[in-house]
């Protein structure tokens, strides 16, 4: 079964662009499955743009509500490539949403965020812990204990430059709802609790 580079899931049109991520969280299907709804999202080789684009052109678009960054693994990992897609995306009127772990600016070692403004509709961030204890012991960051405070860094500078962000957790056990809408609420962006999966 060859690998799913970009695959439909209701109103969404999904792009899985690499399968590595600066987390290993305990909830993550990963772990456990090779892929989600019938797609393989394991990756024998990452997609260039071109793959990507070819992959998005020959989708199907009725009823399609957006296009989502997504995959088995940390988009943001491949930010050049994120924005030439996105780009191509907005030329052809799309609206596009980005799932991300929220290290981009550990990754990159710089503000990458205002390089999205105008390319991504709406960041959904992966916040996972009301506290960095909690995020480390479920999340395994490789950035160690300075990951979540990057993570709420990183949120509060997508509040400045992209139209929507929302900060979503999973349901498990020592993780605080409570908490986590209160961050959110903090942060002025949407709070979603969304099921056991990857950041998808
Ligand atoms: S759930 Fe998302 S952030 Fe966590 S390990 Fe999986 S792909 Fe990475």
């Amino acid at each position: 079964m060859h690998s799913s580079i970009v695959y439909r899931i209701g109103d969404s049109l999904y792009i899985n662009l690499t399968n590595r991520c600066t987390n290993d969280c305990e909830f993550c299907i990963r772990r456990n499955s090779d892929g989600v709804g019938g797609e393989r999202l394991w990756l024998d080789e990452e997609p260039t743009v071109e793959q990507v684009i070819a992959e998005l052109e020959k989708a199907p678009t009725a009823h399609l509500k957006e296009v989502v960054f997504c995959g088995f693994g940390e988009p943001m990992m491949r930010l050049e490539e994120v924005k030439a897609i996105a780009k191509w995306l907005k030329e052809h009127g799309m609206y596009v949403r980005m799932n991300t772990n929220g290290h981009g600016n550990l990754i990159h070692g710089r503000n990458v965020v205002p390089e999205l403004a105008g390319l991504v509709d709406c960041m959904s961030i992966s916040l996972n812990a009301s506290n960095a204890a909690t995020y480390d012991a479920l999340c395994h960051p490789i950035y160690g204990r300075q990951a979540f405070k990057a993570v709420l860094a990183f949120a509060r500078e997508c509040k400045r430059h992209i139209p929507r962000v929302v900060l979503s957790i999973v349901k498990v056990p020592g993780v605080s709802i409570w908490g986590c809408r209160r961050i959110a609420a903090k942060l002025k962006a949407e709070f979603r609790l969304r099921h056991y999966d990857s950041h998808i």
